[in-house]
């Protein structure tokens, strides 16, 4: 699976001498509902040979040649009714090759030859996934998982024996009620322990977010251990029995919260960016706005429509980007470039300095300023201090 250093490798990249020779190459299967399972196949395989086509009509370097026809072996082998994703990211002439598996949750089968990678697909798949931890807990027992791209992996498991019932009370009749006090203390003790590995998990860096499985009783006990801190990072809470459930029921539970919770925190954000953006606060939208405030390093979050497209140009030497469509750069007077999406420039910029990417679906209100907006962490131009966003 991807990790977020594969991500930033991949916006790192330029190709040499301004030559389009960076492909980038997503597979995404159909939904087993759609019976026609050939189909994406198929496409998969005439997208990168009408790219191979037109490399060999434009002399392109052996290297995109050989990278394409590497590329078309393994969409040969391409199913549309597997259960990944797949993308592919080569430069034959920088010796560059990376395969992932993904999520089956692309926005379709697609080709790119660009300078960089095409990174759009991937930001809106990892963009704005924290990194979560889910865990199941009764009186004796917890597991512990991370879940990630909706893969999920067992990292932990805790095991607290509790004093049997019985032993006593057949024998001399002994206090019954003792060995309630004793199950009692046990499981406290077990949630404190839970508590304090989770805490020190959190601190070490090992998750963002916190989902709970438990039965409600269970809930109840454990919730007063839980650390303040952790609270704050809970997603959500589903019910389960530790010792029944299966790891596919985990992970559907835990993918559901995660999607929720995001829509929700979109929903939030989009308020908030075009309500501070209105007041002249910490928002700003539209292209040229957002270019500005990205430049001037103020950008927190990067709000941008599913199908925000625009052309810019870009300078071939400072990198300054622009709405505008100018022959030389505003700012150090040389050459300009055009790009035919902005996009391909704005994204591995905001991985690059770990802003953070959410794409939107169908907001009327974000279509009017523009399909694209940032919150920001301040404001160059009013001298203010950073300020801590409190809608996460
Ligand atoms: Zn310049």
């Amino acid at each position: 699976m991807i990790t977020r250093e594969d991500i930033r490798e991949l916006a790192q990249f330029q190709s040499e001498n301004g030559e389009g020779c960076a492909l980038s190459f997503y597979f995404q299967p159909q939904t087993p509902q759609n019976k026609s399972h050939k189909e994406e196949a198929i496409l998969a395989k005439d997208l990168v040979r009408n790219a191979l086509h037109e490399a060999e009509k434009e002399g392109k370097n052996g290297g995109t040649r050989a990278d394409l026809q590497r590329i078309l072996e393994i969409a040969g082998n391409l199913r549309g009714n597997q259960a990944k994703g797949k993308a592919i990211f080569a430069c034959g002439a920088r010796n560059f090759w990376r395969e992932f598996d993904l999520p089956a949750r692309l926005w379709g089968t697609q080709l790119f030859v660009n300078r960089r990678f095409h990174l759009k697909p991937l930001a809106a798949l990892l963009g704005a996934q924290p990194r979560v931890c889910v865990t199941l807990v009764d009186r004796q027992r917890a597991r512990l998982f991370d879940l990630r791209l909706d893969e999920l992996t067992e990292r932990d498991r805790l095991f607290h024996s509790l004093p049997r019932h019985g032993r006593s009370d057949g024998f001399s009749g002994y206090d019954a009620g003792h060995t309630e006090r004793r199950i009692a203390d046990e499981a406290m003790r077990h949630f404190k322990d839970l508590a304090q590995r989770l805490k020190d998990a959190q601190e070490k860096g090992g998750f963002e977010k916190l989902i709970i499985g438990c039965q409600d009783v269970n809930w109840s006990e454990f919730e007063p251990y839980l650390h303040p801190y952790l609270k704050q990072r809970l997603l959500g809470r589903f019910t389960a029995d530790v010792a029944a459930i299966s790891n596919e029921q985990v992970r559907e539970h835990a993918n559901r919260i995660v999607r929720e919770a995001q829509e929700k925190r979109r929903q939030a954000l989009v308020r908030e960016v075009l309500g501070q953006a209105q007041r002249n606060g910490f928002g700003v939208t539209g292209l040229r706005r957002v270019l500005r405030s990205l430049e001037m390093g103020e950008v927190q979050t990067l709000l941008l429509g599913e199908n925000f497209r625009a052309h810019a140009v870009e300078c071939t030497s400072c990198g300054h980007l622009d709405s505008h469509i100018v022959r030389y750069c505003p700012v150090c007077g040389r050459e300009t470039r055009e790009i035919s999406d902005v996009c391909d420039a704005i994204i591995p910029a905001a991985i690059r300095r770990d802003i953070e990417l959410f794409y939107v679906k169908d907001d009327a209100e974000l279509d009017r300023v523009g399909n694209i907006a940032a919150l920001l962490r301040f404001r160059a131009d009013q001298n203010t201090p950073a300020r801590i966003f409190a809608a996460s």
